[in-house]
């Protein structure tokens, strides 16, 4: 990166399918700030068997969201952990007005919201042939953005899976529940001024570019 400010305490705002974590992992490995994705930390928990976890996967599998408090002790823990000490990437969090301001009344500032726009048509046949690693969490997609060896992430070498929720019945939940609970937050934080809309459609590598435009302070 050049000599340029860029912000570090980041939001990566979008409809499921839109590409958050495709583009998250990029900039994690290039501005060394961890990712923190609720998803990523609900499967996790429920793949422990944690009270957490058994709580939170029913709501999971009907692809509705999980109750603010139980996301909220899982942010606020992770955000507490050293390495997001110089900054993050927030990737499904916050999903609702309320998860929005509980942040704020936790004294914790967002520096840029992300927002990738990608019309609603596109999303369903990303969400099918998503394919994500079980180590390192990157997506991929069988015709999109395949692994070079099938079933291997180019990444880190680990197995690839489906989502269980990247059903087309879970899909087209989520998809509601996004339009209903979750894009009301573009213009809260287009009003707090920090919101930047890039567009979520074509290469990978030329949305990373704008993303990272749009991050220069
Ligand atoms: P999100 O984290 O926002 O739910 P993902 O990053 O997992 O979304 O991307 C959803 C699916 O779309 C994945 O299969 C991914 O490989 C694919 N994808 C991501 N970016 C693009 C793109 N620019 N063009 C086509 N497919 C993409
Ligand atoms: P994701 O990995 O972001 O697609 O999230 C998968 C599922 O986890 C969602 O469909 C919700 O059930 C749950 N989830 C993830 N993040 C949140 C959140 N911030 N609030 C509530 N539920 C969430």
């Amino acid at each position: 990166m050049n000599g340029s400010k860029f912000a570090t305490r980041l939001m990566l705002l979008g409809a499921p399918g839109a590409g958050k974590g495709t583009q998250a992992v990029r900039l994690v490995d290039e501005l060394g700030i961890p990712q923190i994705s609720t998803g990523d930390l609900l499967r996790n928990a429920v793949a422990a068997g944690t009270a957490l976890g058994k709580e939170a996967q029913s709501y999971m599998g009907a692809g509705k969201l999980v109750p603010d408090e139980l996301v909220l002790s899982l942010v606020v823990a992770r955000l507490a952990e050293p390495d997001a000490a110089k900054g993050y990437i927030l990737d499904g969090f916050p999903r609702n007005l309320s998860q929005a301001e509980a942040l704020v009344s936790r004294g914790i500032v967002l520096d840029r919201v992300l927002s990738l726009d990608v019309p609603k048509e596109a999303l369903m046949e990303r969400l099918t042939g998503r394919r994500i690693c079980r180590a390192c969490q990157a997506s991929y997609h069988l015709s999109f953005n395949p692994t070079k060896v099938e079933g291997i992430c180019d990444r880190c070498g680990g197995e690839t899976y489906q989502r269980k929720d990247d059903s087309a019945d879970v899909i087209a939940n989520r998809l509601d529940v996004y339009e209903a609970q979750t894009a009301p937050l573009l213009d809260y934080y287009e009003k707090m001024g920090i919101l930047r809309r890039v567009n979520g459609t074509g290469s990978i590598e030329g949305i990373y570019a704008a993303l990272k435009d749009a991050l220069v302070m």
